[in-house]
């Protein structure tokens, strides 16, 4: 794509065809601050939320079908995050975390994974209406964070080894999260069933070990442009190939319309129940934390 700058809001495809593995970078900057800005969360949950939002975009970006959708949800017994969804559909990303403050706080700056999640898992959807396909996996969020659950992932529920990095941080200019995710596809296609797979095979190391060199100031560096990161990373290979570019833009599914005919259907007396005291039924969208007033009369 000429003149597209592969440096903020966008994902890029990527194979190395002689070493038999695709992967995916993905960086962004202003969706990210329009994103986190309705929640209003402590920085250390903006931060989890960017990487996941992230992790989102580099996973959305591998389904084929423009009306797919990917979901990603953490969730947890007793943890201090009790819920974390994020999803991408087309290119849009939506993200919310349910927490409780008063545990944060007293968690002190640094928590671990396990002392925000508690016992928890992540679950990954990846559902292609057009194929009428719908996958989901699990696996317990263990690990330093959310690219090693991710990893784990791969490796459990689809037996492909996996590298994921992901990096989030704010500065002067707002936050900026950037990612990359390389997998190992040895018979060469995606999507074909495998009978087996073989976990050593030489050439994906060496690929993991290129990716993984990766540093986390290049991941959110807002000049470096993806197609370039790839490179500085894979240069010594005979053959790098991107795909097109997929723009990343913050969107929601929520509409006020979709709301009133949700409210109609509840029984007369519960919606009485529902208005406040300036006649208007109040919704609230979780993904966007957008508030709807709903006016009793189109409910
Ligand atoms: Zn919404």
């Amino acid at each position: 794509m000429i003149g597209l700058q592969l440096k903020e809001d966008v994902a890029l495809g990527v194979t190395v065809p002689s070493r038999h593995a695709r992967g995916r970078a993905a960086r962004i900057g202003p969706t990210l601050d329009l994103i986190l800005s309705n929640h209003g969360y402590p920085p250390l949950l903006e931060q989890l939320l960017a990487e996941a939002l992230v992790l989102t975009a580099l996973l959305g970006s591998l389904l084929k079908d423009p009306n797919g959708q990917l979901t990603i949800q953490a969730q947890t017994e007793n943890g201090i995050v009790d819920l974390l969804v994020c999803d991408y559909m087309g290119g849009q990303l939506r993200g919310y975390i349910r927490h409780d403050p008063d545990r944060l706080a007293e968690a002190g700056p640094h928590p671990t994974l396990f002392s925000l999640f508690g016992r928890g898992y992540l679950a990954i959807t990846f559902d292609q209406p057009a194929t009428d396909e719908r996958y989901q996996g699990i696996v317990p969020l263990e690990g330093e964070g959310l690219a090693e659950a991710a990893q784990s992932y791969f490796a459990q529920s689809e037996q492909i080894p996996s590298i994921v990095r992901l990096a989030a941080r704010k500065d002067d200019k707002g936050w900026v999260a950037g990612g990359l995710m390389f997998q190992h596809l040895p018979e060469g296609e995606e999507g074909r069933d495998r009978l087996h797979t073989r976990l050593d095979h030489p050439e994906w190391p060496h690929v993991a070990v290129l990716v993984g060199s990766v540093k986390a100031d290049e991941l959110t560096d807002r000049d470096l442009p993806l197609d370039d990161l790839i490179w500085r990373l894979l240069h010594e290979e005979d053959e790098v190939r991107t795909l097109d570019p997929v723009l990343l833009s913050k969107g929601c599914r929520c509409s006020p319309d979709y709301i009133a005919s949700v409210i109609a259907r509840f029984p007369p007396d519960e919606r009485a129940a529902m208005v406040g005291d300036d006649g208007l039924i109040r919704v609230g969208c979780a993904f966007c934390a957008t508030s709807f007033p709903i006016p009793v009369e189109e409910a």
